[in-house]
């Protein structure tokens, strides 16, 4: 049936949904973090959603999913909307889903259930409280929610411990509706989370989650110098392979980075130096402080040292580099990549190769039990087509480039369509009206991409 929008409002507020479809409300909640990349900037400028619904119950997205289906209106899900690839923006139009009033969440012992819109910062204080913390939440945890993290983001602080979300050890449980005319609940456990995990909400809204939580610890932030780039990535992977020093992010800084954008913390560091930012445990502190001093590091900043207030030291990592960067030096993008086995040797070929167009920033991870560096360096922004360019010399050189520039699914993260994920959209959501434009196999299951080309995702795309 034809999508009619008028109709599908008044079905909904005849239900008693709360329903807002004042334009500058809708306007905002049709926005993310996507401003983030000039290209997406372009591109997505436009999008907009027709009115926004905030469900309290999960009975109450059962009957927002059944109305939209019946009236053919496009719903896409919005948590914090911090995703900063316009992963919650309603390429479409129609209905922007908020699950801000879906926060409810228990703590048990070992697990955490939570409702989507529960926001990670909240959850992580709430489980500390009971001795307990979350295995991994994004640098944005302060506005993010547990379900948006884990529909549409991937890795975060946790990850030198336990990888990204992609590891299995780190969801248990989905809950989701489908969006049918009688919307299903469909409960996924192990390996078949993957179906829905990192799928941008385009096939079933989570209602429920289960992920594992552990013993807390007390975790310290230090910002440790070393006199460059290399010597702090060797440190910091040697810090991360040391079983005897517990860590909980280990971040890597080029020189310059700490001193023109970490303004809060720059006066307690020495100009020119690479810097490691690290979360320890207390009680592995003094191991790693041996360790900084047998590898010629120096300790220059850690929690509590500072009279003012300043950022947690995750907000100085993860994608925050790039925020950090961006607020003093405009013409600031990024991009997100692998290393392979020698970082150090390929951190020396790109410096040489790009200079300051690209400076460095990694993040370690775990990948198989491996430390692996992960880089998000920041790019010195000329054009669309520089960055396009820079894209493609990268892989050349035989890196993993998971492009932020792209606002599909395939296109960002593995560049090939996840038929798991796409046979599980034909299921849940076979009219194809759950945030359409996000996984290009749902109109190409064959599609391969071709460099430098952006796939056309519809009408706003082509107009751009
Ligand atoms: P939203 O942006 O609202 O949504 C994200 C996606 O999930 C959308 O596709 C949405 O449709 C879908 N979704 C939301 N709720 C549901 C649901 N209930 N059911 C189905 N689909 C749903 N990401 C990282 O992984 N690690 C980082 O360290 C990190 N750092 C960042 C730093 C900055 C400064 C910024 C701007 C972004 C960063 N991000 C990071 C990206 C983003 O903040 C995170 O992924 C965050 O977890 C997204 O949560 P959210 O609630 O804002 O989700």
């Amino acid at each position: 049936s034809e999508t009619d929008i008028e109709a599908c409002k008044a079905a909904l507020r005849a239900a008693d949904v709360p329903l807002e479809d004042a334009p500058g409300p809708v306007q905002r909640k049709s926005r993310d973090f996507y401003w983030y990349s000039p290209i997406l900037k372009r591109q997505l400028e436009e999008v907009k959603g027709d009115f926004i619904v905030s469900p309290r119950t999960e009975a109450e997205v059962r009957t927002v999913l059944a109305t939209c289906h019946a009236h053919g209106v496009p719903v896409t899900v919005r948590g914090g909307g911090t995703g900063n690839y316009g992963q919650s923006m309603p390429l479409r139009g129609g209905c922007v889903l908020s699950t801000a009033d879906l926060n409810g969440f228990e703590i048990h012992d070992g697990r955490l259930v939570a409702e989507p819109g529960a926001i990670l910062a909240e959850l992580e204080t709430a489980c500390r409280a009971e001795g307990q913390e979350l295995r991994l939440f994004p640098s944005t945890t302060a506005t993010a929610t547990i379900g948006g993290f884990i529909a549409g983001g991937s890795s975060g602080v946790g990850a030198i411990r336990w990888g990204g979300l992609r590891n299995p050890a780190n969801i248990l449980k989905l809950r989701l509706l489908t969006m049918e005319a009688e919307p299903r609940v469909i409960e996924l456990e192990g390996p078949e989370v993957h179906k829905a995990a990192h799928a941008y909400g385009v096939n079933g809204v989570i209602t429920r989650l289960e992920v594992p939580i552990d013993p807390a610890s007390d975790w310290i932030g230090v910002l440790v110098g070393l006199p460059d780039l290399s010597e702090a990535l060797r440190f910091a992977l040697a810090a991360g392979g040391q079983g005897d020093i517990l860590c909980r992010m280990i971040s890597v800084f080029e020189p310059g980075i700490a001193e023109r954008y970490f303004l809060r913390h720059r006066a307690f560091l020495t100009a020119g130096e690479g810097l490691v930012g690290l979360y320890v445990s207390q009680q592995t502190l003094p191991a790693l402080e041996a360790f900084v001093a047998a590898e010629g590091g120096a300790i220059r900043y850690r929690d509590g040292q500072s009279e003012q207030r300043v950022p947690p030291l995750y907000e100085l990592g993860w994608n925050h580099t790039t925020l950090r960067a961006m607020k003093v030096d405009p013409d600031t993008t990024y991009l997100q990549m692998m290393f392979g086995d020698y970082p150090v040797a390929e951190t020396q070929r790109l410096k040489a190769r790009f200079g300051d167009e690209l400076r460095l920033h990694f993040e370690l991870t775990r990948i198989m039990g491996k430390v692996r560096a992960v880089a998000m360096p920041l790019v010195k922004y000329t054009d669309e087509a520089r960055l396009e360019e820079l894209v493609s010399l990268l892989e050349a050189e035989g890196f993993t480039v998971f492009n932020p520039h792209r606002v599909t699914l395939e296109e960002g993260g593995m560049k090939a369509p996840d038929l798991d994920q796409l046979a599980f959209k034909r299921e849940t959501d076979p009219r194809g009206l759950l945030n359409p434009g996000k996984m290009i196999a749902w109109e190409d299951p064959d599609w391969k991409p071709v460099a430098g080309r952006t796939y056309l995702f519809g009408e706003t795309a082509k107009e751009g």
